[in-house]
């Protein structure tokens, strides 16, 4: 039975870690780890963090903290967020001498989906004894199953600026894995997709997006109508072709024992995701009666009605109907002229 994440943010107080670009690595680590542990909350995957704030840490007193925290329990993961130095681009995980290299390949392989550099996954061993981990977080950590997550390289022009903006990113890449790893649901951060799409930054490709998103590369391809894998900067991908506003377009479900977002999505073959959004939940914790809208299972249209397009704008569905743009907003009770994809707008 999984009990836990330690978060542990590198460095801190008066040491302050690496340091280049105007970055100090100490403040990188500390922003990685609070944003691993608000988004593990999020998740429901339990977790504590070793420092919360500019605290310095000796050796010491970060060893009884990682051992104390979960009572050294060996059903832990601890994640050391560190920020290298040295010459070099992109990141690393380093995996203790006692484990395999599953989690840590899992966590580089969904850092470099987010768009960082894949350098490797490695074990390094203590010179004077090579049957000991080189770092102590690896070596003195007790039971837990210790990995440290370098995210890039602070005196790297490229990497400190990717450090600057795309951290979160980054984290966002372990917290996956973890999730993945430990066998929870995981459901990418609110915000991600605004308006029902995703605007493409750099270092995004299909495929990083379709694992970020879950959403399949065939069917981000589909939705768009992309003829290609090539993507540009700025360019706003769908990810759903099927969110709809209207609520009359959907029944009332009530929660009963047993169930879990999860399996009403399931049941009502409707997106995880949009079943978050359609009800603008929170949390992922679901009350007994608790009352959610849920897509109808029969949905029939009549000519009265026009179900918004991609592409769509109130001007052409107005135009395309020989209405004003003032009757159709009258019409629908519209108080701005923003649509959405799916939305069922009356035309008479
Ligand atoms: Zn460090």
């Amino acid at each position: 039975m999984f009990e836990g994440v330690i978060i542990d943010a590198g460095h801190g107080g008066i040491d302050s870690g690496a340091v280049g670009n105007n970055l100090l690595e100490k403040d990188l680590n500390l922003k990685a780890s609070n944003y691993m542990y608000k988004r593990l909350q999020e998740l429901g995957i339990p977790s504590k963090v070793t420092r919360d704030s500019d605290e310095y840490l000796p050796k010491d007193k970060r060893i009884r903290r990682v051992l104390g925290l979960y009572d050294n329990n060996p059903n832990t993961i601890l994640i050391s967020n560190h920020i290298n130095a040295g010459g070099g681009e992109g990141a690393e995980v380093v995996y203790s001498l006692k484990n395999d290299s599953t989690l840590a390949d899992m966590i580089l392989e969904n850092i470099g989906d987010a768009g960082q550099i894949k350098r490797k996954t490695y074990q390094r061993r203590l010179p004077e004894n090579p049957n000991k981990d080189y770092y102590y977080i690896l070596r003195e950590t007790g039971n837990t199953m210790p990995l440290l997550v370098e995210y890039g390289f602070i005196d790297n022009k490229n990497d400190a600026y990717k450090l600057n903006n795309n951290l979160e990113d980054y984290v966002e890449g372990v917290v996956k894995a973890i999730a993945e790893y430990t066998g929870y649901n995981y459901i990418p951060p609110n915000g991600s997709i605004s308006n029902d799409y995703y605007t493409v930054v750099k270092g995004d490709t299909l495929y990083s997006i379709s694992r970020r998103f879950n959403v399949s590369i065939d069917e981000i391809k589909r939705i768009n109508n992309l003829d290609s894998n090539i993507l540009t900067i700025g360019q706003k991908l769908f990810l759903t072709d099927d969110i709809d506003d209207n609520i009359d377009n959907y029944d009332i479900y009530e929660v009963v024992k047993g169930d879990s977002l999860y399996s009403i999505a399931k049941r009502f073959n409707i997106n995880l995701n949009d079943l978050i959004n359609i009800n603008n939940l929170d949390t992922l914790v679901l009350q007994i009666g608790q009352k959610l809208l849920v897509p109808k299972t029969d949905n029939n249209n009549n000519n009265n009605t026009y179900i918004v397009q991609k592409g769509d704008t109130l001007w052409s569905i107005a135009k395309k109907n020989n209405i004003s743009v003032n009757e159709l907003k009258e019409l629908n009770n519209l108080s701005n002229n923003l649509l959405s994809i799916g939305q069922v707008i009356r035309i008479k």
